[in-house]
C-alpha cells in the first residue's frame, strides 16, 4: 500500500516493474512471485488484436467456491507477493469478483492483488466495492479518447464520456489503491494526441502510460498485414522497457495462472490454456509448482528448447515485456546445472 494522495496529479510509468531483484539470482523459488486467478474468459468487448474471441473453451467465470478451494488448498511456504485478478477477459462481468478479492485478502494469500478492467461497467456502487474490496492497484485499458475510436477498436457502441467519468470518479475515492490507466497507442497517433491522453488522465490517476498494440499472443496474429505486427518489432510494449529476442522464458520461474476451471498453466501469454501444468482441483498449487510437469518446462526453457515448443516458439511475450531483471539468459547454462545438473547426469 502506499500513501498517495487523491489530489496528487499521476505519474507516466511502464505498467511491468523495472527495478526488481535479479529473478536469476533466486530461483529456485519454493512460492512462485506472481499467482494470477483469471476472474472471466467473456469480454464485453471484441478487439481485433485481443484473442478472447478464439479460445477453445466455452467462455466462463471463476465461482467464489473455486478461488476459495485454490487459495485454502495453496499450501505455500510463503505469502505469494502479488495476486493477479485477470488475463483476456473483463473481470467486471463476473459477480463473484469483489468476494474474490476480499477472501484473497482477508486469508493474506498475497501481499499485493492487482487487477485491470476496461472500466465500461464501472458503476458507482461498484467502484465503491472495489476500493473497498482491499484491491491495491486497478489498471485501466482505455481503446480510445472519443467515442469514434471505442467503436473502431473495440467494435462496441462505448461513451468514452461514460468512461471518462467512471475512472474520475474511480479516483476521487480511491484512498490508498493505485490507479493505473493505460491507452493504445493507436489512438494516440500524433504528439496532440499524446497531449490530449496525458492532460485529460494525468489528473485522475495515480500512474498512466502509452503502450504499443505488438503481436505477443503465440498462435495469434489476426492483424499481420498491419506494419505494427511485424515479428522483428523493436520497441517494447511498454514504453523504457527495451524489446530483446530471448532464449529462455521466466515466467514458469516465478508465475502460475489458474483459469476459471481451476487449470494452471505458467503465464498469461497461454491465452487458450494449451500449457496445462496442473489442475487445481485434484493438487494443490503448491504440489502444482514442485510437480514434474513445472520442472519438465523449466527445464525445456533453461536448455534452449524454447524455439522448438510448440506454443513458446510464436510468443512475442517474453521479448516486448520482460523487465531487464527478469532476463534470465545470462545466467541460463549456471542455472540449467544448478536446478538440473543431477538429471543431466543421470541421463548423460
Ligand atoms: S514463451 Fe510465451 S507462451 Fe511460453 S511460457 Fe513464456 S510467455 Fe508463456
Amino acid at each position: 500500500m502506499n500513501d498517495i494522495n487523491n489530489n496528487t496529479s499521476g505519474v507516466m510509468s511502464p505498467r511491468i516493474e523495472v527495478n526488481r531483484l535479479p529473478l536469476s539470482k533466486q530461483v529456485p523459488l519454493d512460492t512462485p512471485f506472481s499467482v494470477t486467478l483469471v476472474p472471466s474468459t467473456y469480454c464485453n468487448f471484441a478487439c481485433s488484436f485481443c484473442p478472447v474471441k478464439e479460445i477453445s473453451d466455452k467462455p466462463s467465470l471463476m465461482s467464489i467456491e473455486t478461488a476459495k478451494n485454490i487459495i485454502d488448498n495453496a499450501n505455500f511456504p510463503q505469502q505469494v507477493k502479488v495476486l493477479h485478478l485477470y488475463n483476456v477477459g473483463e473481470p467486471l462481468i463476473n459477480k463473484d469478483f469483489i468476494k474474490i478479492i476480499k477472501y484473497a485478502r482477508q486469508t493474506n494469500f498475497a501481499h499485493r492483488i492487482s487487477t485491470v478492467t476496461n472500466a465500461s461497467l464501472l458503476t458507482k456502487n461498484l467502484s465503491e466495492e472495489l476500493i473497498a474490496s482491499g484491491v491495491d492497484r486497478i489498471i485501466i485499458s482505455l481503446y480510445g479518447l472519443n467515442d469514434d475510436d471505442y467503436l473502431k477498436t473495440t467494435k462496441k457502441k462505448i461513451k468514452f464520456e461514460t468512461i471518462y467519468e467512471n475512472i474520475k470518479y474511480l479516483n476521487s475515492i480511491k484512498g490508498d489503491c493505485e490507479i493505473f490507466v493505460k491507452v493504445i497507442d493507436r489512438v494516440t497517433p500524433t504528439e496532440q494526441t499524446r497531449q490530449e491522453f496525458i492532460n485529460k488522465f494525468k489528473e485522475i490517476s495515480t500512474f498512466y502510460s502509452i503502450e504499443t498494440i505488438l503481436p505477443i499472443w503465440p498462435n495469434f496474429r489476426p492483424e499481420k498485414d498491419d506494419p505494427s505486427q511485424r515479428e522483428d518489432f523493436q520497441r517494447g510494449l511498454y514504453e523504457g522497457v527495451p524489446a530483446i529476442d530471448r532464449v529462455a522464458c521466466h515466467y514458469p520461474f516465478y508465475s502460475m495462472v489458474v483459469n476459471p476451471k481451476g487449470i494452471v498453466n505458467p503465464c498469461l501469454a497461454d491465452w487458450d490454456g494449451l500449457l496445462k501444468l496442473g489442475d487445481t482441483n485434484n493438487s494443490s498449487l503448491n504440489e502444482i509448482w514442485n510437480a514434474k510437469e513445472y520442472q519438465d518446462f523449466r527445464y525445456e526453457q533453461l536448455s534452449g528448447q524454447r524455439k522448438e515448443h510448440p506454443l513458446c516458439r510464436t510468443c512475442g511475450t517474453l521479448k516486448a515485456a520482460t523487465a531487464p531483471d527478469d532476463d534470465m539468459d545470462e545466467d541460463r547454462l549456471y542455472l540449467l546445472d544448478k536446478l538440473f545438473g543431477d538429471r543431466i547426469k543421470q541421463s548423460a
